[in-house]
């Protein structure tokens, strides 16, 4: 099962969102994220494996002092167990919108199809993806 946050504030998001996620952990997960908003742009951080990955991958991006963000730690069901397929999402123009998502999407094929066929590019195997494209438009 997931574990799903999300943080606006004073605070330095990324921080706030570790700390977040880490008390989820007794969920099960095999992969995490997090996004923030910094000035209109989304970056993008994410990991296989423990959230002790994900910190690494934190320290060596430094991320900016952004204050809102959101996060992610995945429990696969649809698409193996990668970085392309940890959450965060974002659709086709990576700075629009991003999204996390806890359950599956039963028709997501049908409605990737349909977004592909609109044009939309996809970089993920999941079900969650789909979201994110959606709502982008
Ligand atoms: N179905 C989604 C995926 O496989 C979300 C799974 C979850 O709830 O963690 O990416």
């Amino acid at each position: 099962m997931c574990g799903i946050l999300g943080y606006t504030g004073e605070r330095r998001a990324v921080e706030v969102l570790l700390e977040g996620l880490a008390p989820l952990e007794y969920r099960g997960y095999d992969s995490s994220g997090i996004c923030v908003i910094d000035e209109g742009r989304l970056d993008r951080y994410r990991a296989v494996g423990s959230l002790d990955q994900l910190r690494t991958v934190l320290d060596v991006a430094e991320p900016s002092g952004a204050t809102t963000g959101i996060g992610h730690t995945r429990w696969a069901t649809h698409g193996g167990v990668t970085v392309e397929n940890a959450h965060p999402f974002t659709g086709c123009d990576g700075d629009q919108v991003a999204i996390v998502l806890n359950g599956v999407i039963d028709n997501y094929l049908e409605l990737r199809r349909e977004l592909e066929g609109l044009g939309h590019r996809f970089e993920s195997e999941t079900d969650a993806e789909v979201v994110a494209h959606l709502i982008e438009g």
